[in-house]
């Protein structure tokens, strides 16, 4: 994309979108912010994978991040971070713009974190998250509606906004992809959960050295996309049924309602969504000096 062209589906700005051979690589492409997100990016992303669904060509779906990072989470700090504007809404929720009081967050992150992320568990092709370095509380939400995760010997998940007054991210599978004791430590102690570990427990498919990486994502979506396309559709809907009888969407529905009372205490005791740590302070923390 030259720097005159207005991004669009076709020439986005903050992802990158590749076919090879049956797999559409959708990169987060913005490596000197570690892949945080603000709400464009997620729009991009959504628009990406309308792409690849569209396209008969594309058997699987690899989401991956440029950089050292999978993604630190959503943009908290950078000059590119969410202002006070109108987005392109992808469900049918209203504007978030002049909403009063709690009404404002509650309808922005309906459509922007939980609407997208349940239509993109829900995509009918198979996906693979390629992890590298960190996964941060946003990215985690990125990685958790993938099928499978790859993740490089680097990799590490963590998620630390209950320091911000929030009990975690805005979708809530925190106690469904780790065992209830985990994902308090995960949500309590709000520490880097090493690969090795996440491996052990099941929330990673497979360690791969950090090198090979690209190379063995590559392998398992060929392998992916060689299976019937219907018989995979079908699987996946398998599973996220059998997940939601499990209770996912319910538990994820009150969380949510939670996290909205959280971002509502904030404002009235500190005037802010979140509490306690700005920015700075976050990433401070987040690397064990906080
Ligand atoms: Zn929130």
């Amino acid at each position: 994309m030259n720097d005159m062209s207005k991004p669009d589906a076709a020439n986005p700005r903050f992802i990158s979108y590749r076919v090879d051979d049956g797999v559409a690589w959708i990169m987060l492409n913005r490596p000197e912010v570690s892949n945080s997100q603000n709400y464009r990016l997620l729009n991009e992303l959504d628009e990406q994978f309308r792409r690849a669904v569209d396209d008969d060509a594309v058997k699987c779906i690899v989401l991956g991040g440029e950089g050292k990072h999978f993604s630190a989470g959503h943009d908290l700090g950078s000059p590119e971070k969410d202002k006070h504007m109108e987005r392109d809404r992808k469900l049918l929720w209203p504007s978030h713009l002049d909403r009063p009081g709690a009404e404002l967050q509650y309808v922005l992150e309906q459509d922007a974190y939980l609407g997208l992320c349940r239509r993109w568990q829900e995509i009918p092709k198979p996906t693979i998250a390629m992890v590298q370095g960190a996964c941060i509380a946003g990215g985690l939400m990125l990685a958790w509606v993938c099928d499978l995760i790859i993740a490089a010997d680097n990799a590490f998940f963590q998620d630390p906004v209950v320091r911000m007054g929030v009990p975690g991210v805005e979708y809530f599978a925190h106690a469904f992809e780790l065992p209830p004791r985990v994902a308090r430590e995960l949500l309590l102690l709000g520490e880097r959960m090493p690969v090795e570990r996440a491996y052990q427990l099941g929330m990673v498919n497979r360690i791969v050295p950090k090198d090979e990486l690209r190379q063995e994502v590559e392998r398992i979506a060929k392998d992916l996309g060689s299976r019937p396309a219907f018989g995979v559709t079908l699987t996946k809907q398998a599973i996220n049924l059998v997940e939601n009888l499990r209770g996912k969407h319910s538990a994820m529905d009150s969380q949510f309602h939670m996290h909205h009372l959280a971002h509502a205490h904030n404002q009235l005791v500190s005037g802010h969504l979140v509490s306690g740590l700005d920015a700075k302070a976050m990433a401070k923390a987040n690397k064990g000096e906080g």
